[in-house]
C-alpha cells in the first residue's frame, strides 16, 4: 500500500463516489433561483458562506421572524454536518428600512425613537440585545455568525452607490439616488417575478421623479426630521434599505457567496433588488443558492401587529412553555411549508419535547454515555441532507428510540446526531425541576395527599380523578418506585 495515494486507492474501489460521499455527505437544497432541489457545491472546498437577512431593530422579533432564523440555523448545522466550515452573517438593520416597507416616508428606527423619546442608537441597542436573547433561547449557534450593523457600513454602501452611478446603473431623482432597473437585464429573475406587476417597494408613489416603477432608492437625500444622516458625495443623507445587505455581504463574505436566506416575503422586491445592485456592480453572480422559508401564520392569516396576533418569546415563557418547544414546533414542519401557529399546537410540541428530553437523559444513563453508530443514524442525517427534511427526521428519531432491537449506545448515537442537527438540547436536556409531595404548593399538596390516601385504600378510580385534578392545576404526576414526583407541565396554562 506504500506510495498509494487516497486517489489511487479509491480509483481501484468500484464505488468511488460512495467513498467520497461517506466523508462528506451530499447535501441537496431547494434553490429559489431555479425553483429546483439542487446538489450543493460550494465555491471553496469544505467552506460555505451564508448570509441571512436580519432584524430591523425597531421592535422585538416576532415568533414569525424567529422561524427565519431557526431555519437558517438548521441549514448551518446541516452544512457543518456535511463537512463545511460555515461562515455566517446576519445583518442588524438600524437605518434605511422605512415604515411599512415603503419606498418613501419615515425610517422605522426614527419612528420608534420619536415615539419613545429616545435616540435611534438607544432603540437599536435595546432591541438588538433582545434579539440576541431570543436567538440564544432558541439554541441558535452564534459562534460562526457576524452581526454587522448597517450604520457601521455606511462608507461601503456609499462606495457601492458611487460605483453604480459611475457605471450608469444609478441616477439622481428628487429625493435620492435610484437604481435604474431597466439597465439590468433579467431584473426580477428570482422567483420568476413578473415585473409588469411587481411593485417597487411596497408602494408606488407619485412624488418621486424616479424613471421606472421598479427603480429603488440606493441613497436618500436627508429630509427634515431625519435622525440619522451622513455626509456623502450627494450631500447629507442616509442609505436605502436593500443596499446594506449587498454592501455587508460583499465586505464580510466576498463578492460571490454560497447561500443567502430570508423569508419568502423578501423574494419579490428585497432580494431581486440585492441581485440587481450586486450583479450590476461586479457583472458576476452574487449568490449561488437563494433559500427562503415559508411563513408562520395565525389561522391562515399573516402575523401582523395590525391584526393583533403578534407573539414573542416572552409570551411563550410567560405561559410556562420552554422556548425550545417553539424550535421543536418549527422543525415539525418543512421550512418551505407554511405553518399555522396555535397555542394548542405549541403545547403539543412542548409535551413531545419534554418526553424526548426524558428519553434522552435515560438513554445516556443506560448507555453510560458511550454512543455507537447505526444505520439509523446515517438515515437520520441523510434526511437532513435532503433539503432539511426535519419532519421526517423527527419521525425517524422517535421510531428509532422506540426500537428495542437497537442498543442503548446506538440510540444514544442517533440522539447525539439529532442534537447536532436539530439543536434541541438533547445532550443536556433542560428538564423542568421535579418536586416531591412536601415541596408542592399547599393547594396542590392537599390534593396530592388525598390521592395518596386513595391509592393506599386501592381506590384507583378516585386516585385517577385526583391525578387529573392535579394535572389540570399544572403538575404532572409520576409514580416512581422511590415515591411520587411532580413536575410542572409545559402547557399553555
Ligand atoms: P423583518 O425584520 O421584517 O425584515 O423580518 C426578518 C426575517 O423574518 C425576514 O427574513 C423575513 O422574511 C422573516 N419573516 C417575517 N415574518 C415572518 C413570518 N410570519 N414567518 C416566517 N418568516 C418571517
Ligand atoms: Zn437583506
Amino acid at each position: 500500500m506504500i506510495g498509494m495515494t487516497r486517489d489511487t486507492l479509491s480509483s481501484m474501489w468500484p464505488f468511488t463516489s460512495r467513498t467520497h460521499t461517506n466523508e462528506h455527505p451530499e447535501l441537496f437544497l431547494t434553490n429559489t433561483l431555479s425553483g429546483k432541489k439542487e446538489r450543493f457545491v460550494s465555491l471553496r472546498p469544505n467552506a460555505a458562506t451564508l448570509y441571512s437577512c436580519g432584524p430591523t431593530v425597531y421592535d422585538r422579533a416576532s415568533i414569525g421572524n424567529l422561524r427565519a432564523y431557526v431555519f437558517a440555523d438548521t441549514l448551518a448545522r446541516a452544512l457543518s454536518y456535511a463537512g463545511y466550515k460555515v461562515q455566517r452573517v446576519i445583518n442588524i438593520t438600524d437605518v434605511g428600512h422605512l415604515v411599512a416597507d415603503a419606498e418613501q416616508g419615515e425610517d422605522k428606527m426614527d419612528s420608534t425613537a420619536k415615539r419613545e423619546h429616545k435616540t435611534p442608537q438607544e432603540i437599536a441597542a435595546h432591541y438588538t440585545g433582545l434579539f440576541f436573547n431570543d436567538i440564544q433561547a432558541l439554541n441558535i449557534d452564534a459562534s460562526d455568525i457576524t452581526f454587522p450593523r448597517a450604520t457601521e457600513y455606511i462608507r461601503e454602501q456609499i462606495a457601492m452607490v458611487e460605483t453604480l452611478e459611475g457605471q450608469g446603473f444609478a441616477y439622481p431623482a428628487d429625493d435620492g439616488i435610484y437604481f435604474d432597473t431597466s439597465k439590468f437585464p433579467g431584473y426580477g429573475k428570482l422567483g420568476g417575478i413578473d415585473t409588469s406587476t411587481l411593485q417597487a417597494g411596497a408602494r408606488i408613489t407619485t412624488t418621486s421623479s424616479k424613471r421606472h416603477p421598479h427603480d429603488f432608492a440606493l441613497w436618500r437625500f436627508a429630509k427634515a426630521g431625519d435622525l440619522q444622516q451622513w455626509d456623502s458625495p450627494w450631500g447629507k443623507g442616509n442609505p436605502g434599505w436593500h443596499i446594506e445587505c449587498s454592501a455587508m455581504s460583499r465586505a464580510l463574505l466576498g463578492p460571490e457567496i454560497d447561500i443567502h436566506t430570508g423569508g419568502i416575503d423578501h423574494i419579490g422586491v428585497h432580494h431581486n433588488n440585492e441581485i440587481a445592485q450586486s450583479e450590476a456592480l461586479t457583472q458576476k453572480p452574487f449568490v449561488r443558492y437563494w433559500m427562503h422559508n415559508a411563513f408562520l401564520t395565525m389561522t391562515g392569516e399573516k402575523i401582523s401587529k395590525s391584526l393583533g396576533n403578534v407573539f414573542y418569546i416572552s409570551d411563550i415563557t410567560a405561559r410556562g412553555i420552554h422556548p425550545l418547544a417553539l424550535r421543536y414546533f418549527f422543525l415539525q414542519a418543512h421550512y418551505r411549508t407554511p405553518l399555522a401557529f396555535s397555542w394548542d399546537a405549541l403545547a403539543g410540541a412542548a409535551e413531545a419535547l419534554t418526553r424526548l428530553w426524558r428519553i434522552a437523559k435515560e438513554t445516556r444513563r443506560e448507555a453510560a454515555g458511550k454512543s455507537a453508530h447505526s444505520s439509523a443514524q446515517t438515515e437520520f442525517a441523510a434526511l437532513l441532507m435532503d433539503d432539511l427534511a426535519t419532519p421526517q427526521a423527527i419521525g425517524l428519531l422517535w421510531e428509532t428510540l422506540r426500537d428495542q432491537s437497537l442498543s442503548a449506545a446506538e440510540r444514544l448515537g442517533i440522539l447525539d446526531a439529532a442534537d447536532k442537527l436539530l439543536g434541541l438540547s438533547l445532550e443536556n436536556p433542560p428538564l423542568p425541576e421535579t418536586f416531591s409531595l412536601s415541596e408542592l404548593p399547599d393547594a396542590i399538596r392537599l390534593i396530592a395527599e388525598e390521592r395518596e390516601t386513595a391509592r393506599k385504600a386501592r381506590d384507583f378510580r378516585e386516585a385517577d380523578r385526583l391525578r387529573a385534578e392535579i394535572e389540570t392545576r399544572g403538575y404532572r404526576v409520576d409514580d416512581r418506585p422511590e415515591g411520587t414526583v411532580f413536575s410542572p407541565i409545559l402547557t399553555t396554562r
